[in-house]
């Protein structure tokens, strides 16, 4: 995959580019590509969990694309910050590059932003997401205290895709296996799950569909406030994340 050679005009942000020093399958389905180099000094490190960056490739009609990445990890001693990428197949141009990264590879990327970190005033804490969202998931489960109480599902394809996470002991990891890809499955668990008493902190983040059905359990039925909820779709089942981002100025592409 070739690499932007150039940066978008239209974004403040300046670029950064990194080169890949380490590759590593955590399971079949997802690979941590660790970059460094000298361009790591200009990254500016922030506070939140699900800090993300804007990758840039080129498609192949030469244009610069972007792609929304979660850094999993900053080392700031070894100069270095981890991004966790889901393999899904031959589409796309992040996950296939990912899957070929090598070191000494290039990679141009914008940022961080991000938008949510533990809420220390909350009595527990609920996680619910798919593969996407495991970088963001595990960074936040490793920044709680470690007499945190709370429950994270994830949804995952198939067995071989769970990895074991860190965790407080209070909290319990349970991935959901979801085959037939069910918008309902984490929604399911949400209605079903014993209901702690006290202020939960939610963080949900997904397939656009499964967050949808989210809303609706964590909203309607739960009746949560906006305030105590992070929700939102980090990509659409056939979409390209160009299609998924423009779906955000449409209906079907609304979730809150
Ligand atoms: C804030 C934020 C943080 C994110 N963090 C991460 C992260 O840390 N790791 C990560 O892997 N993803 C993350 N994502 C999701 C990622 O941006 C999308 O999955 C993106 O579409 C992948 O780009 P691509 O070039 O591989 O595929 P695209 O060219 O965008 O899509 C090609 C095809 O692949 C499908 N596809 C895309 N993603 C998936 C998937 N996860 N599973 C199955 N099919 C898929 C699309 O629906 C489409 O049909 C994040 C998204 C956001 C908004």
């Amino acid at each position: 995959m070739a690499l932007a050679s150039r940066t978008s005009s239209r974004s403040p942000r300046p670029a950064i580019d990194l080169t890949v020093v380490a590759s590593t399958w955590l399971t079949p389905q997802l690979v941590r590509v660790t970059l460094g180099g000298t361009g790591f000094t200009q990254f500016e490190d922030r506070p939140e969990t699900d800090k993300y960056v804007k990758l840039m490739f080129t498609d192949a009609d030469s244009l610069i694309v972007t792609r929304t990445y979660t850094v999993r990890r900053v080392d700031h001693e070894a100069q270095t910050l981890d991004i966790d990428f889901v393999v899904h197949g031959d589409d796309g141009l992040a996950g296939p590059w990912a899957a070929a990264a090598e070191p000494g590879a290039t990679l141009r990327l914008m940022g961080p932003g991000g938008g949510y970190a533990p809420n220390p005033e909350a009595s527990w804490y609920l996680y619910l997401g798919d593969l996407s969202a495991v970088p963001a998931i595990a960074a936040a489960l490793e920044a709680l205290p470690t007499d945190a109480v709370g429950v994270a599902y994830i949804e995952v394809d198939s067995d071989d895709t769970a990895l074991a996470l860190e965790a407080p002991a209070g909290v319990e990891v349970h991935w959901v296996v979801n085959t037939d890809h069910a918008p309902e499955a984490l929604a399911d668990r949400v209605r079903g799950m014993p209901w702690r008493e006290g202020m939960v902190d939610v963080f949900a983040h997904g397939e656009r569909e499964s967050m949808k059905a989210l809303r609706r359990a964590l909203f309607e039925d739960r009746g949560l406030d906006r305030g105590q909820v992070s929700l939102s779709g980090y990509w659409a089942r056939g979409r390209t994340e160009d299609r998924f981002q423009a779906e955000k100025r449409e209906p079907i592409g609304q979730i809150l």
